[in-house]
């Protein structure tokens, strides 16, 4: 398996999979390559972003679905979170989600670029990050055509699962007027699915300074015009709920 990290949220009741694979995208902003923990581990993750060196790739790996489980023993679980250098490149995901579906009971949600997809057959919900409609912007950002993302979402979404979608407010490079296009695209698919924007943080290495609380809101209000649901996430939101707990890597 490609899980070098495992993290359990008591007060969601939530194991959330860190996977690494060789990702289908070189997105400039890629913050997994300055941290490969989870950012709920530490209590200032920003601070702890600056001037961080670059991360290497990780050497320990769990080896199966079983031994995952058997770090959760004993932890109740309601939710499992796949999330990483492209999760759906696993192999193992699909094997992973079924064994938490049959032991748990789980709600498994899939966060991915949508590039390329797997097995959903044990993934109850996905959530696509859109990155940018504009096909140039999202070569500039990502170094590929949006092409086959925007398709899979299409297809998924044919499919009856249940899809979310989320993007990154990024000044000077994906601007609220990009969010807006994507707010547009999503509706044209249906209007109720929920679109989360993420205001950019600085990472060490990238060029463009942090969207600001105000600016992620103004994005948010023009998402709002095209669909039903928006939220959002900017740097000054405290963290909720319990620091998780670290069960692997
Ligand atoms: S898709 Fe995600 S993991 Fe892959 S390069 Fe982009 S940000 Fe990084």
């Amino acid at each position: 398996m490609k899980v070098y990290h495992l993290i359990y949220e008591p007060s969601y009741k939530s194991a959330v999979f860190h996977h690494w694979t060789e990702c289908n995208l070189d997105c400039k902003g890629c913050f997994c390559r300055v941290e490969k923990l989870d950012f709920g581990l530490f209590p200032d993750a920003l601070e702890r972003l600056k001037d961080k060196a670059p991360e290497t790739a990780p050497t320990d790996f769990l080896e199966s679905p079983e031994e995952a489980l058997k770090l959760l023993e004993g932890c109740e679980l309601e939710r499992a979170v796949f999330i990483g250098t492209e999760p759906a490149l696993d192999p193992d995901l699909p094997a992973l989600a079924k064994a938490l579906h049959q032991k748990y009971g789980s709600y498994n949600v899939l966060l991915t670029n949508g590039v390329r997809l797997c097995d959903l057959s044990a993934i109850d919900e996905i959530i696509f990050s859109l990155k940018a409609v504009t096909n140039a912007i999202y070569q500039d950002y990502t170094g590929r055509s949006n092409e086959k993302t925007l398709d899979n979402f299409k297809k998924v979404h044919a499919s009856g699962k249940k899809l979310q979608a989320e993007c990154l407010l990024i000044p000077g490079l994906i601007e609220a007027d990009e969010v807006e296009k994507i707010a547009k695209f999503i509706a044209t698919v249906d209007k109720d699915i929920t679109l989360r924007i993420d205001g950019y943080f600085p990472i060490p290495g990238c060029p463009w300074r942090g969207a600001t609380p105000k600016e992620v809101t103004e994005a948010s209000q023009r998402a709002e015009k095209h669909l039903a649901k928006v939220n959002y996430l900017s740097a000054d939101l405290p963290r909720q709920g319990e620091k998780p707990l670290r069960l692997f890597g």
